[in-house]
């Protein structure tokens, strides 16, 4: 059994009430770690650590704090495997998942923003009356970042990495029901030197150490992603004290697919846009409209396709279909399955519980599951799932889809497959996503903006959005004589 720690002004530390919380391995529905049981002591110890630590951050020259995170870059890939199998079991993620894409990706965010900050150049504006201005841009001081259970470390780091870039100190908190990973990511700053204070870590629950961080007076700004309810409950108690706040909240992404779509290769990538991680990433496509010629073929290659993956010990590099993350969400996802039939909709392929036999009998799997006969507009095409579970619809016009497309409260990822250029860009612009893949999924750039509108969010992380968010602007207006 292990046990996680807080990592707080550089040392490894158990919570102030000595209580830990069980952590599961979900392939095997069994206790493997525990996690401290932090609350608003610990916080409150993370913060003057970080206050502590920020002027001697803030004030370090580019380079060497680029530096520093290089080296915590460098850390993760020292770590890969270790990383991997972690994210693995306290997920259920399959292991190859997590070596292709959570740890790299990880490792890239420390290494995108390292360099970035080597290249940045603030604004500048000159005025003929005889005036400059600059922008200076400053980091805010001590920030709190929360992340969520599906892609652990990948979305821990895609926060802290340009937090501390920017020459912040950080207060973060991973998600109670994954926090493995983070912990091995403080063994690795402490290793790579990254001075006390400068990064803190305190594990717990969301309604203890989420609420004690979004309320605490010495965190100016909150970058947040999770479910959208969770985002309303974080914006309710950060607007009052005109907190700075970035929200990545929940979706229902659409895969609009018309006739003339390159075929074999967007089947075989909706397979994967729908199923990936179990269909636990934010950006999944879930609703499924096929253009009405194609749409008998597709769903009939689809459920073949969707057949084909094996659901098993995340561990097994034939398993395609790992487990979901924990007991409470298998039965969420199994309840959006009744839904779905009492609504009307037809079980194409899945819709079950599976119990493997051997290790992971107790484990937390489904099927891949694939619905029809659903409208576009019922509770199951409405709202989030965020399992192995995707509604399959027909559309005859663009404006239809787009309808559909656009009918929900949310509006985070879609994808769109085409090959008419015409057509790309005139429904890549109606639609009210944050993200349009075109021919493509989880394309990722680092430094596109990413994030979501309507409930799915306020604001965009990546690339300089997020060096936007982690700094403060201000307008240096300088007036000069001039000559007469
Ligand atoms: P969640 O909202 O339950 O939890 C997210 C984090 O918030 C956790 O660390 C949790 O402990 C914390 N938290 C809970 N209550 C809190 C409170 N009152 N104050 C402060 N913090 C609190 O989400 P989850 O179940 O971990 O993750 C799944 C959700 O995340 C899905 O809705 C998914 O769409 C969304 N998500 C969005 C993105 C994106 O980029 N938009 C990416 C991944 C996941």
């Amino acid at each position: 059994m292990t046990t996680i720690h807080n990592y707080i002004n550089g040392a490894l530390v158990a919570p102030a009430s000595a209580q830990y919380l069980d952590v599961y391995n979900p392939a095997l529905g069994q206790v493997y770690a525990e996690a401290p049981d932090s609350d608003a002591r610990d916080v409150q110890q993370a913060v003057e650590a970080a206050q502590s630590a920020f002027p001697a951050w803030s004030k370090m020259p580019a380079e060497e704090r680029s530096q520093l995170l290089l080296k915590i870059a460098a850390g993760i890939e020292a770590n890969f495997d270790k990383l991997a199998l972690a994210e693995s079991i306290d997920n259920g993620k399959t292991l190859k998942l997590a070596k292709a894409m959570d740890i790299p990706r990880a490792a890239s965010n420390f290494f995108f923003y390292a360099t970035a900050i080597m290249h940045h150049a603030s604004e500048s504006h000159y005025m003929e009356e005889g005036a400059i201005n600059y922008t200076l841009r400053r980091p805010i001081g001590v920030v709190g970042c929360i992340s969520p259970w599906n892609l652990p470390l990948y979305l821990f780091t895609w926060k802290i990495a340009p937090a501390l870039a920017a020459g912040n100190c950080v207060v973060a908190k991973p998600s109670e029901i994954t926090p493995m990973t983070a912990y091995l990511l403080s063994e690795i700053c402490i290793e790579a030197g990254l001075p006390p204070g400068v990064l803190n870590i305190v594990h717990g629950l969301g309604s203890k150490v989420g609420q004690a961080i979004t309320e605490h007076s010495g965190i100016p700004a909150i970058s947040f992603t999770g479910g959208t309810s969770t985002g309303e409950q974080i914006a309710k108690v950060a607007a009052p004290k005109f907190k700075k706040l970035s929200l990545e909240l929940g979706g229902k992404n659409p895969a609009i697919i018309f006739a003339d779509c390159d075929y074999e290769k967007t089947l075989k990538t909706v397979v994967r846009s729908s199923f990936l991680n179990q269909g636990q990433i934010c950006l999944c496509g879930s609703r499924i409209f096929v253009e009405r010629p194609l749409y008998e073929q597709f769903k009939t290659d689809f459920v073949a396709a969707i057949k084909n993956l094996t659901v098993g010990d995340p561990l097994d590099d034939d398993t395609t279909v790992g487990a979901v993350v924990s007991e409470a969400h298998l039965h969420k996802v199994l309840s959006y399955i009744e839904l779905a039939k009492e609504e009307g909709g037809r079980i194409l392929t899945g819709g079950n519980r599976v119990r493997l036999e051997g290790n992971c009998a107790n484990g937390w799997f489904i099927e891949p599951t694939l619905i029809d006969g659903l409208g576009y507009d019922c509770r199951t095409n409405q709202e989030e799932i965020f399992g192995p579970v995707a509604s399959i619809m027909p559309f005859d016009t663009e404006e239809e889809v787009l309808l559909y497309a656009n009918s929900t409260q949310y509006g985070l990822a879609s994808s769109l497959w085409t090959e008419n250029l015409s057509r790309t860009h005139r429904v890549a612009e109606e639609l009210k996503t944050g993200i349009v893949w075109v021919n493509c999924w989880l394309l990722r750039d680092l430094r596109t903006p990413f994030g979501g509108m309507k409930n799915s969010g306020v604001g965009r992380e990546g690339g300089w959005e997020a060096f936007r968010f982690f700094t403060e602007a201000k307008n240096v207006c300088i007036e000069y004589q001039q000559k007469s």
